[in-house]
């Protein structure tokens, strides 16, 4: 069957006719937002009321949802644009640009080599290339020192996508966070590490363990340290709480960014007892030096 133009009309009647029907509210509440917003705030919120389902579909929680983007708009945490109603917390071109590594689907790669001759991991891989001044920075910086946590939950999420139906993850039975000291958990109030495997536990269903690897005592902050300091300096911090639960299955370690790798070596020292155990790595991002 064809549409016609008659169609359309006929169409455009049924839309009116559910207006008519539907609440007067939202009629009220644009025209009063229509003498209370100013100048460019008015201009925008009539464009797109007009040209918004409300009049077109009285769609009401769209009208809603809309003219709430307008007065407090979404940005991509990245380029600062206003997010589309289509896009989740990061735009879709910036989505586009991240520079991704596909080290998991390498059998030799710069993050695995890291633990050569020092901990025999099953995998390891990075999400991300971390440049200076480059779109991961300023990601991470939004997750770790503005608290958008929503931002590493998605780009868990986006690496969950990767990961999915491949061999890297085929029997990883728990994911699980290096942890933060309490302290620092205190000053920043979450983990990042934590927050990533959210998001990685929703896109590749594999339950998150987070309170059974725990640091002992507090070590000093890792920059300005030589190699040897920093692995001396976190060696021997971490514990296992319950080491039966870990017997004989496959652990992700996850982390935000990874340098040296001392402190992940450090988290896998503390499980290197436990019967059977396997362990690989997966970081969210790998500085290109
Ligand atoms: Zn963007």
């Amino acid at each position: 069957m064809s549409w016609g133009y008659g169609d359309f009309l006929l169409s455009k009647d049924c839309y009116f006719d559910e207006l008519s029907k539907s609440n007067p509210f939202p009629v009220m509440f644009f025209l009063v937002l229509l003498f209370l917003l100013p100048g460019r705030g008015m201009m925008k919120f009539v464009t797109f009321a007009c040209s918004n389902r409300l009049f077109i579909h009285g769609n009401m929680k769209a009208f809603f949802h809309d003219t709430l983007r307008i007065i407090f708009p979404y940005t991509c945490p990245a380029c600062g644009t206003p997010l589309q109603r289509s896009e989740d917390t990061i735009c879709l071109s910036c989505i586009l640009q991240l520079p991704k590594t596909n080290f998991h689907l390498l059998p030799e790669n710069p993050v695995l080599e890291l633990f050569y001759g020092r901990f025999p991991v099953t995998g390891a891989t990075a999400f991300l290339y971390f440049r200076k001044h480059g779109i991961v920075q300023k990601l991470i910086h939004q997750l770790k020192y503005h608290g958008a946590q929503e931002v590493g939950r998605k780009l868990g999420m986006l690496f969950g996508k990767d990961l999915r139906d491949t061999a890297f993850v085929q029997d990883v039975d728990f994911l699980v966070p290096v942890p933060l000291h309490p302290k620092k958990l205190a000053l920043r109030g979450f983990n990042q590490a934590e927050v990533l495997c959210l998001g990685l536990e929703k896109t590749l269903g594999i339950p998150l363990v987070k309170d059974q690897l725990a640091r002992k005592e507090f070590t000093e902050t890792q920059t300005r340290k030589s190699m040897y300091e920093r692995w001396e300096n976190v060696f021997n911090v971490f514990e296992v709480r319950d080491p039966a639960l870990f017997e004989h299955k496959h652990i992700l370690l996850v982390d935000d960014v990874i340098t040296t790798g001392s402190t992940l070596e450090a988290c896998m020292q503390s499980m290197r007892e436990i019967p059977g155990i396997k362990i690989s790595v997966a970081v969210l991002a790998k500085p290109v030096l």
